[in-house]
Formats: structure tokens, C-alpha cells, sequence
């Protein structure tokens, strides 16, 4: 096993348009977890897809370690990469039983007997599923298909494994499970892994660093917590996590993280100002205080365990903010910010 890594790569379609994807350098390391995020049609696929060798770059170069995987005038095929990519349909076989489906790459190379099953044995309890050999596809869960498939991808050994959106079509409570079985399958394997959504939760919850892409574009890639906290630019911190970005006259020199002293400063001047800047407030940054900003209460969205608001500033601008207590539109509700980002 190795480091990935993709440099400057772009993929052209010939099909006149935009490029797919742009100049994108990326490093996974061995062992790693990289999410890559980003809205639908920004290129994530087609990343995935040259990594795995379906495509090939137009630009750059993509290697595993020190092997040359892909440039534009080399290609590795498939086969050579050792990489197994898991979609979002389980594709496995009917009328053969999980062990058989999960087998059936080794077949493919030839290998059986007691290397065959002990392999088999191996992919299925990393997926917990040792106790479901016998059964057929169809008698298992949504969930337990999906740990099929995992498993079934697993058993090559593989040095990177490829997903995309493999939990795009579930419902809410089986991606929550879904996204434990997937961090213990990282875990449990220590393969190396891409992972493919365009859902921040997803993403947020499930990787090492994330990779958020626009528009075929690498904007950031960080650590989740980094992400959130510091995202760059305003695409960025309107993708992940909640908050409101806010439109703010903020002297030259100020630090990127803006304290509530500084905020009020900067809101009691903003009419004399000219230069404005993008401002990131969390909601949870928002807190209610008789002396704060007096806002009005736009609408209010019960969530079970708060309340979450949506507040009119006196210059007509949107925060967002949670509450415990129970507030109405049209409230006059005063807060202070404890923290705010410029992006
Ligand atoms: P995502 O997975 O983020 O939704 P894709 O990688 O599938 O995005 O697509 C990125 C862009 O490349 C889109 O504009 C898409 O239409 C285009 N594209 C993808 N595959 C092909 C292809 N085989 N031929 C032409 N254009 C393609
Ligand atoms: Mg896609």
C-alpha cells in the first residue's frame, strides 16, 4: 500500500464545454479516509473514475506511491490498479448466497480452496457477517446487502477502496447505521479509502479530511473540524454546516476569527464603510442577550431537541440561530455573537 496521489489533474469530455475537472491535486494517505464533496456535477465521479482507471486524465498525473497510474499518455488499466470501487446499487448476485457472491472476485483470479475460504471467512467478519453465509441476498436487510458488498470488495485485499454515494438512496436511519458500519469498515480493513457525496453530514462524520470540490474545482481539503471552523471562501462555508453568511464592513488587518467586542464595533460603523466582506456566524455562535442586536424572529422550525430560528438583523440581513425556549415570528429577539469567520 501507498499514498495517492492525484497532481494537476483535469479531465477534458471533448464536449466543448467546461472541463470536468480542473488542475486537481490531491493526496490520500495510506490507511486514509478521504471524503470529496461537493454539489452534484462538480466532477466528484470523474475523479473517482480516472482514479480507478475508466477514465483518463487529459492533464496530470495520478500515482500510487511511487507507481505512474495514469497521465495523459499512460494508462494503467483497471485490473493493474488493485483498487475496488463500491456504487451506490449492490449489484450482488440472486441466486448465489453470500458467501458465494462475496467469493466471486477470487474466482474470477483463479484462487480456491482452503485460500478461498479462509479469505471469504476473513472479508465476511470484518463486515460482521460470518453467521450469513448461507443465506441468499434477498433474505438480508438494505443494510446487511450493503455489508455484502463491502465485503465482497474487501476480500481482493484491494489498496484503495472507491465508493460513490453508496448511501445516496437510503432513508435517514439506515445511512446513520450505514455510516458506522462504513467508519468500522475503515477501521477493521485499513484500506485506504475515496469516498464520493454530496452530503456535508455524510462527509463531516464519516472521513479523515475532506475535499470539497466546485465546479470541477479543488476548493479545500482539511480535516472536518477544520472545515467547519475555518472553511475558505464563501462556497465553502455555505456547503458545510449550517450558518449565515453576512455581508459586513470589516477594517483591513482585522484576525479572520471576529470576537463579539469587535462585531458590535463593526455593526454600530457600517454605514460610513465602503469595503465589505464575507462574514460566516454559526448558529450556535448565536446566543440571546438583552444588551445584543435587537433582531426580529422570521420563522421558527421545530426540531425536537431546540428550536431552530430565523432571525431578521435591523439592516435586513439573515442569522440563524437554535433555541431552547420556545420563540414566535415576530418576536423582537436580541443576541450577541460569541464568534464569527471571514471567509
Ligand atoms: P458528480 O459526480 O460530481 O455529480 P460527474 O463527475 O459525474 O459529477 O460530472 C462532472 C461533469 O462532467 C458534468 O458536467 C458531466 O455532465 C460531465 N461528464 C461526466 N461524464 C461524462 C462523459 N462520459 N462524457 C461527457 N461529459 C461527462
Ligand atoms: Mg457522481
Amino acid at each position: 500500500m501507498a499514498k495517492l496521489i492525484l497532481n494537476h489533474v483535469s479531465k477534458d469530455f471533448g464536449t466543448g464545454g467546461r472541463l470536468a475537472v480542473k488542475a486537481l491535486s490531491l493526496e490520500v494517505r495510506e490507511g486514509g479516509f478521504l471524503a470529496l464533496l461537493g454539489p452534484s456535477g462538480c466532477g466528484k465521479t470523474t475523479v473517482l473514475r480516472m482514479i480507478a482507471g475508466f477514465e483518463q486524465p487529459t492533464d496530470g498525473s495520478i500515482h500510487l506511491g511511487e507507481r505512474l497510474l495514469a497521465d495523459a499518455a499512460n494508462m494503467l488499466p483497471p485490473e493493474r490498479r488493485n483498487m475496488a470501487m463500491v456504487f451506490q446499487s449492490y449489484a450482488l448476485w440472486p441466486h448465489m448466497n453470500v458467501a458465494d457472491n462475496v467469493g466471486y472476485p477470487l474466482k474470477v483470479r483463479g484462487i480456491s480452496g482452503e485460500r478461498y475460504r479462509q479469505k471469504v471467512h476473513e472479508a465476511l467478519s470484518t463486515v460482521r457477517l460470518e453467521d450469513y453465509a448461507e443465506r441468499r441476498p434477498a433474505d438480508l436487510s438494505g443494510g446487511q446487502r450493503q455489508r455484502v458488498a463491502l465485503a465482497r470488495c474487501l476480500v481482493t485485499s484491494p489498496d484503495v477502496v472507491l465508493l460513490d454515494e453508496p448511501l445516496a438512496n437510503l432513508d435517514r436511519h439506515l445511512k446513520k447505521e450505514m455510516e458506522e458500519t462504513f467508519r468500522e469498515f475503515h477501521q477493521r480493513s485499513g484500506a485506504t479509502m475515496v469516498y464520493v457525496t454530496h452530503d456535508q453530514s455524510e462527509a463531516m462524520a464519516l472521513a479523515s479530511d475532506v475535499a470539497v470540490m466546485s465546479e470541477g474545482r479543488l476548493l479545500q481539503v482539511a480535516a472536518p473540524a477544520d472545515i467547519y471552523a475555518r472553511p475558505e471562501g464563501r462556497l465553502v462555508g455555505g456547503l458545510v454546516g449550517q450558518g449565515a453568511i453576512l455581508s459586513l464592513a470589516i477594517p483591513d488587518g482585522k484576525p479572520r476569527l471576529i470576537d463579539w467586542s469587535a462585531l458590535k464595533t463593526i455593526w454600530r460603523e457600517q454605514g460610513s464603510k465602503t469595503a465589505y466582506a464575507d462574514i460566516l456566524v454559526r448558529p450556535e455562535d448565536v446566543v440571546a442577550d438583552a444588551d445584543g442586536i435587537s433582531c426580529r424572529v422570521d420563522s421558527v422550525l421545530y426540531e425536537g431537541e431546540r428550536y431552530a430560528l430565523k432571525l431578521s438583523l435591523p439592516d435586513g440581513q439573515i442569522l440563524r440561530a437554535y433555541s431552547r425556549e420556545t420563540v414566535k415570528p415576530g418576536d423582537v429577539y436580541p443576541v450577541a455573537v460569541r464568534t464569527a469567520w471571514r471567509l
